[in-house]
């Protein structure tokens, strides 16, 4: 079995302590949250960082609440706590519908949003859903704080907006009180990564879509958001014949590799299905007048 290479640990007092240690260590450092991807990655030797920062003690990144017309989530809430948050359920069920199907227990356990976003793997489902919710993040330095949404958080695989010494505090979602959600993955086997995924909120208005957010992921869609489709659905109404129209749009702004979970025009092909199954369930559930 692979081991990493031998690392300094600190744990980190306050974020302020936290900021100060990344401060004091530069590129050397790397953040600890859950631990499920950037171990592995040490023990690949595709990361090898020289002190840990381990940030499993700040209280002050948990938790899940309303602020305003925002869901705020801290960033060590653990993909367990979002999949069985009562808060998130009753605004958009995209939630629990992605972190049912996100790895296994054990990782849902340890593994948190903020390490989620950080990571900015190509096949991350919750960046799928930030961006369909068109949600943002508070990144703080130590001169302060400032709020990235989430479709420019992403700089390209593996790379974001958070920049040296800058730690990710919370994501932000807006409450949308009529929007129906959705989320649809295909694995290869249970709790594997998506070879696609692709979620939904849409907000149906006099019978037409006033509001719609389209995330995807795994499948090269830039910033894991499909605006074109976005832009074509909205003030029609939403016939199958028009979310049908939707989800080719999105397929088509998709620019899948082919792996070992697929090759490129299956992939596509998912893209559409699956953006178009998430449509029409999240038109369907949709509580607009
Ligand atoms: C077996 C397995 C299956 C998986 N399946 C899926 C899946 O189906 N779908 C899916 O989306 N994901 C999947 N994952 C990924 C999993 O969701 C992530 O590994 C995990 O949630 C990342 O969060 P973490 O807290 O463990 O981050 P860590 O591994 O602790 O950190 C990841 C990166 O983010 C940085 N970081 C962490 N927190 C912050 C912060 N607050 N501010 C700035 N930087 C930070 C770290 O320095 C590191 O570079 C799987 C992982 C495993 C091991």
């Amino acid at each position: 079995m692979q081991t990493p290479a031998a690392v300094d640990y600190v744990r980190a007092t306050s974020v302020a302590n936290a900021i100060a240690l990344l401060n004091e260590h530069g590129e050397d450092a790397r953040l600890l949250a859950g631990g499920h991807s950037l171990l592995p990655m040490m023990k690949l030797r595709l990361a090898r960082p020289d002190i840990l920062i381990d940030i499993n003690d700040l209280d002050e990144l948990r938790g899940i609440r309303v602020e305003g017309d925002e869901l705020v989530l801290g960033a060590m809430v653990t993909h367990a706590e979002v999949l069985s948050s009562p808060i998130l359920a009753e605004h958009y069920a995209i939630f629990r519908e992605a972190e049912k199907v996100i790895a296994d227990p054990i990782v849902r356990n340890k593994g948190t949003v903020g390490g989620s976003m950080c990571q900015a793997d190509p096949s991350e489902d919750l960046s799928a859903v930030g961006a369909a919710l068109k949600g943002s993040v508070v990144i703080q330095n130590a001169t302060g704080t400032r709020t990235v949404p989430l479709r420019e958080f992403h700089e390209g695989p593996y790379e974001t907006k958070v920049a040296d010494g800058e730690i990710l505090t919370e994501v932000r979602f807006p409450i949308r009180p009529r929007a129906g959600s959705a989320y649809e993955k295909v694995e290869r086997r249970v709790g594997d990564w998506p070879v696609c995924s692709a979620g939904a909120y849409v907000v149906v208005s006099g019978g037409v879509v006033t509001d719609v957010g389209i995330g995807l992921t795994a499948v090269g869609a830039e910033h894991f958001c499909a605006p074109e489709a976005e832009a074509f659905l909205i003030g029609k109404a939403p016939s199958e014949e028009n979310l049908a129209a939707a989800a080719q749009l999105a397929a088509d702004s998709c620019s899948p590799n082919a792996d070992q979970r697929g090759p490129a025009d299956y992939k596509q092909h998912l893209a559409m299905e699956l953006t178009l199954r998430a449509l029409r369930r999240a038109a369907a559930s949709s509580q607009g007048a």
